[in-house]
């Protein structure tokens, strides 16, 4: 028998129980639409007015700063295009970086389509973004800065705080994706200097279908969805409600055991990332060794491809991704691997584990036995191994 052993928690996650029970009452009792005006609405409008004070207490915001959006990559949709939108007079001018996921990266080259200028920032081999070369590429006309907190694929976590400071002192809105941190690390958005961050429920152990998207107060944005009065006339659309108590639920409860959960995930990750390292040869980590995030790990396995790797592991029970959910399926090796210098014939054997508070030692045990194994095996089939180990 075959148990599930589930890897890929960058991809998604498991609804917290808790969450799940917080979210029902809300399908079938509480159902009304918080915008009404009658007595049977106000427990649906006290629900959410409830999670968005959750929602912002983890970051430090104020509770009239967090908006609801459908998910993560409507919330940077709408930071980029709506915000740079708003400050057009100033210039059109994008910073952002090689290694931000989709949802930045193809927004900043729609604006391109629409005559904005973007300045893609290089990274360094472990994912991190230079300081200088950021406070080089800011212009007159610069408006938005997009960095993301941590990286989807490699786990690599970028200096925001000295990164909220630069654009602060040069009058520059900082915008930053924080999908993957949010609820994963500590964030304050006074003591960071962030003017607009995005994140997503389904990150945190809460439902799909739920983006959050912070926006300082005083910070300037037109809506992207244009509609009815919601979330202060800013983003039109019924509010999902079972959704958005379920995010609030899962904030508090990510809030509450942040320390202890990063402490048991980062000895489990230094355990997987210790034995693949010094057990399967020809192996390197990807990103940077220690600061990352404390779910993830990332390998590559000269002379094999990532994808067999995966559907080897899939007849194991075990789920994981190469890349990040969106390129894997495509040919195309993965940008942030392209970016931290990997040749194309390494990137390609690229593999991601990422763990949950759920993760035991076992699982990974089982999996790093299994991984040598397969590793073993699909080299004896390629002839590139084959031509190495001659010409060595
Ligand atoms: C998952 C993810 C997104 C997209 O969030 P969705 O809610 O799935 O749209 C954006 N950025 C990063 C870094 C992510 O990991």
């Amino acid at each position: 028998m075959n148990k599930r052993i589930y890897l890929d928690n960058a991809a998604t996650t498991k609804v917290h129980e808790e969450v799940f029970t917080a979210m029902l009452p809300y399908f079938t009792q509480s159902y009304a639409n918080p915008s009404a005006i009658y007595t049977f609405a106000g427990e649906a409008k006290k629900a959410v007015e409830a999670a968005r004070a959750q929602v912002a207490k983890i970051i430090n915001a104020g509770m009239e700063e967090i908006y609801f959006t459908g998910c993560g990559s409507e919330s940077d949709n709408w930071a980029i295009k709506a915000a740079a939108e708003a400050y057009r007079e100033k210039g059109r001018h994008i910073i952002t970086t090689k290694i931000e996921h989709h949802a930045v990266l193809h927004t900043c080259q729609y604006m391109e389509r629409q005559g904005w200028e973007v300045t893609y920032l290089d990274v360094d081999e472990n994912g991190t973004v230079s300081l200088d070369a950021l406070q080089a590429a800011i212009r007159p006309d610069t408006v938005l800065i997009s960095v993301m907190t941590a990286n989807n694929e490699i786990g690599t976590i970028e200096p925001i705080s000295e990164i909220g400071k630069i654009a602060r002192e040069h009058g520059v809105l900082f915008h930053t994706d924080a999908v993957q941190a949010y609820g994963h690390l500590a964030l304050d958005v006074e003591a960071m200097n962030i003017d607009l961050l995005s994140a997503s429920g389904h990150k945190l152990n809460g439902p799909k279908g739920i983006g959050m998207l912070y926006i300082r107060k005083g910070v300037k944005i037109h809506p992207l969805l244009h509609g009815g009065a919601q979330e202060r006339n800013r983003r039109a659309g019924t509010l999902n409600v079972p959704g958005i108590v379920g995010v609030g639920k899962a904030a508090e409860i990510a809030g509450a055991h942040m320390e202890e959960k990063i402490a048991r995930e980062t000895a489990l990750r230094d355990h997987l990332i210790t034995r693949v390292l010094a057990e399967i040869p020809h192996c390197r980590l990807n990103g940077h060794r220690t600061n990352r995030l404390s779910n993830n790990a990332n390998f590559c396995f000269r002379f094999i491809e990532g994808e067999s790797l995966l559907i080897l592991l899939d007849q194991l029970g075990v789920c994981a991704s190469s890349g990040s959910a969106c390129t894997s399926g495509a040919l195309e090796p993965s940008h942030v691997l392209l970016a931290i210098g990997l040749p194309h014939e390494i990137a390609h054997g690229s593999l991601r584990l990422t763990l949950s508070e759920e993760t035991t030692m076992e699982e990974l045990d089982f999996v790093v036995d299994e991984l040598k194994k397969i590793v073993a095996r699909l080299r004896d089939m390629s002839p590139l191994y084959e031509d190495s180990m001659k010409n060595q």
